[in-house]
């Protein structure tokens, strides 16, 4: 095994390593060809956008998603031969832009070959300029900051540190200080990224304002940004000590004031319980455990004097840390939604509202209100069922769809 990486990363002759490379990138293209197809058909046979989003964005989620991330670790290996040559630059280089220009060579790509099923699905009219923007950002947004973190961890392993406790103290602040700081900067950056502006409707701005009264809560900047021409029905909460609260302009138009304020006021139930704060905490949680569970393996060895197996002690290492910020951090997500929308009951929205406002929140953005239960356990919200008979639970009150 450790030769044929060797040889794969060093000896492979340059134009097989040019070939593969661009297999990679065919396998993706391919099995995007396939998904369009299989969307087309269900869309063909249903003509329900609802059951063409949702077996889409199951294709996305446990297919493409997988495939491009096992696809840029073979990539670096086909490619670390050229960067460990160039020092500090190579690596940097390696760890950011690579990966960067690989995700944009393979999403647009992707992009081009779905685009036209996906608007004749849901009638979208964004533009492809804007769409390869967006995913440019995204993709920023990702690997700036860790490229960043990564950058800064290496340079900081070259400081000589007499004592391994100190070591391991310097090797858990930098990753944690730097994420405490990005939180604190991006979200300054949000509403410029996004294009929006501030909330237009004065009347709007007050019902709003009186949910921050109401709740205690230091009052939110409002924005509203443009999703008209991708149909995007959302809104979100930002910033940890100053909040922004951003509502797409695509559910502006198409929610009545009291659905917006049910939608604010789960925002709002964020904000009450530190959920953003709390979120960042849990990351910490995480890192501090994957150092204090290194330093344990490492005085294992040096105690014993026994030599752990590698695999062994990686798969101690990353399992539980792993599943922790996979599985876990999304079960925790959902949690947080879930307070969320009891706390929106709580400073008096009605539940029929509520249920109301979910139910054109899901219908606008074409997606399923019911899943299955371990795709479920993938998702950072609950699904809109769950959350509707979570709010009849604590409310008594029964919804019926008018139908
Ligand atoms: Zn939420």
């Amino acid at each position: 095994m450790a030769n044929f990486i060797r040889f794969i990363i060093f000896d492979l002759p340059d134009g097989l390593r040019f070939l593969l490379i661009l297999f990679l990138i065919v396998i993706n293209y391919g099995a995007e060809f396939l998904v369009k197809r299989s969307v087309s058909k269900v869309y063909l046979k249903t003509n329900s956008p609802e059951e063409a989003v949702n077996k889409l964005r199951i294709y996305n989620q446990y297919i493409l998603a997988i495939l491009q991330i096992v696809t840029i670790v073979a990539l670096e290996f086909l490619v670390a031969k050229y960067f460990t040559l160039n020092g500090k630059t190579g690596r940097i280089l390696f760890m950011t832009l690579i990966p960067f220009v690989f995700l944009m060579v393979v999403n647009i790509g992707q992009l081009l070959i779905i685009n036209k099923t996906y608007q004749r699905i849901r009638g979208t009219t964004e533009s492809l300029f804007n769409q390869i923007r967006d995913l440019a950002l995204t993709f920023l947004l990702i690997l700036v900051p860790a490229g960043i973190i990564g950058t800064i961890m290496f340079f900081a392993r070259e400081i000589k540190v007499e004592s391994e406790a100190l070591e391991n103290i310097i090797t858990a602040a930098i990753p944690i200080t730097m994420m405490f700081l990005f939180n604190l900067i991006l979200p300054f950056f949000y509403p410029k990224l996004l294009k929006a502006v501030a909330l237009e409707d004065a009347g709007l701005r007050g019902l709003l304002d009186q949910l921050f009264v109401k709740a205690g809560v230091k009052r939110a900047q409002f924005y509203q940004w443009p999703t008209k021409g991708k149909k995007i029905a959302n809104a979100l909460v930002v910033g940890l000590v100053n909040p922004k609260v951003l509502i797409s302009d695509y559910y502006l138009e198409n929610a009545e004031p009291a659905e917006i304020e049910a939608i604010i006021a789960h925002e709002v139930g964020h904000l009450k319980h530190k959920h953003l704060l709390k979120r960042l905490l849990y990351l910490v949680g995480g890192i501090c455990e994957l150092i204090f569970v290194g330093a344990l393996l490492e005085w294992y060895e040096n105690y014993t004097g026994k030599e752990i197996n590698v695999y062994l002690g990686l798969a101690i290492l990353l399992g539980p840390f792993l599943f922790y910020i996979s599985l876990g951090l999304l079960k925790y997500y959902r949690h947080q939604e879930k307070k969320a929308d009891e706390f929106a009951l709580e400073i008096g929205v009605q539940p029929e509202v509520m249920i109301t406002a979910l139910l054109k929140l899901a219908r606008l953005n074409h997606m399923t209100t019911k899943l299955k239960k371990l795709d479920e356990r993938f998702q950072t919200h609950p699904s809109t069922a769950r959350r509707i008979a979570q709010i009849e639970k604590i409310s008594g009150y029964k919804y019926e769809s008018k139908h």
